[in-house]
């Protein structure tokens, strides 16, 4: 039996090596991506629930990895947190998605997701006023979201690097809403600009009434600060219609348009 034992943990050391050597190579490919372009941005349209008008886009990395194909953000992004790289792709990723819009026919306000780390930092507030400056993209045409999570780390610097940039002109959105474990105590502590309801509450909404109480008491939340509640993840004309009659403002998701590149009329008869 020992023997055996012995054995397991060498396969299980064994795997660990090897998952260790992977996550070291995506790592490398990642750095490399920063340095060459080798991202791309997509962009999911937001729209008003009543009127069905376009509010906004929010902007969705995307990385084709070479000899692999794409990654999904939710696997490079906790990685490019962990090697560093984050504080460059963030940079990236705001340049590049400022310099897109500018060009855009409609000016159209972007939502562009920014990690913990980097509202951690100074720098972001002078990253935002840098690439507003050179891009020349109206400040009331960006917007910032972020999670709760991002802003617990280090709770009065975030709250400080957030007031900075609302002080620009941008406005700021609480991504990810009623996933995190101090919710309210956080939408107390900013003024937000809007409330993304996290995708988690709209599995079910149309069908059982408990989630749709949930749902109900937090735009009643919303109401009651004045904030602007955006639904996310919504995949159905049932879940728009509940979201309708309970008076949400703005709603997104794989029913209203999935992420994509944005190819303007004006622009493709000029290409
Ligand atoms: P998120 O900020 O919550 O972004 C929304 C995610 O939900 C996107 O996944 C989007 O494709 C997906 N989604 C949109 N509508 C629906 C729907 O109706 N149903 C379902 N099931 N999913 C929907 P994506 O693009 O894979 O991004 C995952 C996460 O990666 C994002 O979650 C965000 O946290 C992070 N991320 C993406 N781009 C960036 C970035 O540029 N910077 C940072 N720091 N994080 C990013
Ligand atoms: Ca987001
Ligand atoms: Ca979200
Ligand atoms: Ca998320």
């Amino acid at each position: 039996a020992k023997a055996e034992i012995d054995q397991r943990i060498c396969y299980y050391e064994h795997d660990m090596d090897e998952a260790a050597r992977q996550r070291r190579a995506m790592a490398k490919d990642l750095w490399t991506a920063v340095e060459k372009d080798g991202f791309h941005l997509a962009y999911q349209v937001q729209k008003s629930v009543t009127t069905g008008r376009i509010t906004g886009y929010e902007v969705l990395l995307r990385w084709d990895r070479p000899g692999h194909g794409p990654v999904p953000p939710s696997e490079f992004i906790p990685l490019a947190e962990e090697c560093g790289a984050i504080s460059a792709i963030g940079a990236w990723v705001l340049n590049n998605a400022c310099q897109e819009a500018a060009r855009w026919p409609e000016p159209h306000r972007i939502a562009v997701n920014v990690s913990g780390l980097q509202l951690a930092q100074l720098e972001l507030v002078d990253l935002v006023k840098s690439v507003l400056e050179q891009t020349g993209l109206a400040p009331a045409r960006l917007e910032l979201e972020v999670t709760e999570t991002a802003i617990i780390s280090d709770r009065q610097r975030a709250l400080a690097v957030l007031g900075a940039i609302k002080a620009l002109g941008v406005s700021i959105a609480i991504d990810d809403f009623g996933t995190g474990y101090s919710s309210l105590d956080t939408l107390r502590s900013f003024p937000f600009d809007k409330i993304k309801l996290d995708r988690s509450f709209m599995t079910e909404v149309e069908r059982d009434e408990q989630a749709k109480a949930i749902v109900r008491a937090i735009l009643a939340l919303g109401k009651s600060l004045s904030v602007p509640v955006l639904a996310e993840g919504v995949e159905t004309l049932e879940q728009l219609d509940v979201l309708r009659i309970e008076g949400c403002t703005e709603a997104q998701g794989f029913y209203l348009g999935r992420p994509g590149r944005i190819v303007w009329p004006e622009l493709k008869q000029i290409a």
